[in-house]
């Protein structure tokens, strides 16, 4: 499974659609500070079902909707659009295209899609749950985490490391099942 084209309209900086293809390997975005190359990955991890707008680096949900510019009126939407290559069906789903798609409105009307078919947010973060990918998932790294990760305990990095190796959930079950 891969990341395969990211499409943004009225999200954060990107006034107009852009669509990014990716191609299996590296792809390293670069430009000026404050070109936008951070909002880039929150228009991934708010595909994924990203719902805390601090984590997405604003105070509302709001604040990711295009605000305008000297030359831009603001706009009223965002859309973002992620599609993955399943074809080793990674995705636990039988498509060898899967599509994401979540849209809100400045009247806080929130819509999610897989495939084009409307669907909850809970389906997207299963659809997503134990792929390595996902809103909780450590495929996404901000920069922040990075000295999180340095900074923190031997014990607190280990619960990192669990979680990204996926044991944390059979501890987590483990320690349900003796509470029982
Ligand atoms: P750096 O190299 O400093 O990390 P960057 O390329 O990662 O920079 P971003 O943080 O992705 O930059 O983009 C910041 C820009 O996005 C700022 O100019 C900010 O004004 C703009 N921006 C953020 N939210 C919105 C919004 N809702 N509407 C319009 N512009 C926005
Ligand atoms: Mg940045």
């Amino acid at each position: 499974m891969f990341l395969k084209r990211l499409d943004i309209i009225g999200f954060k900086s990107f006034a107009d659609r852009i669509g990014v293809d990716f191609v299996p390997g590296v792809t390293a975005v670069v430009g000026p500070n404050g070109s936008g190359k951070s909002n880039i990955t929150d228009a991934i991890r708010w595909v994924l079902g990203e719902q805390s707008a601090k984590s997405l680096r604003g105070s509302k949900m709001e604040d990711i909707i295009f605000a305008g510019s000297d030359t831009r009126k603001a706009l009223n939407f965002a859309e973002v659009i992620l599609t993955l290559d399943n074809e080793d069906q990674g995705l636990g789903i039988d498509y060898n295209e899967v599509s994401v798609t979540r849209r809100v409105s400045r009247s806080g009307d929130s819509e999610f899609f897989i495939n084009k078919q409307p669907c909850r947010l809970k389906d997207i973060i299963d659809l997503f749950m134990d792929s390595g990918l996902g809103r909780e998932a450590f495929s996404i790294i901000s920069q922040g985490k990075v000295e999180e990760i340095l900074n923190s305990k031997a014990e607190d990095r280990r619960t990192i490391f669990e979680e990204a190796a996926g044991v944390l959930k059979y501890k987590n079950r483990k320690k349900k099942a003796e509470i029982k």
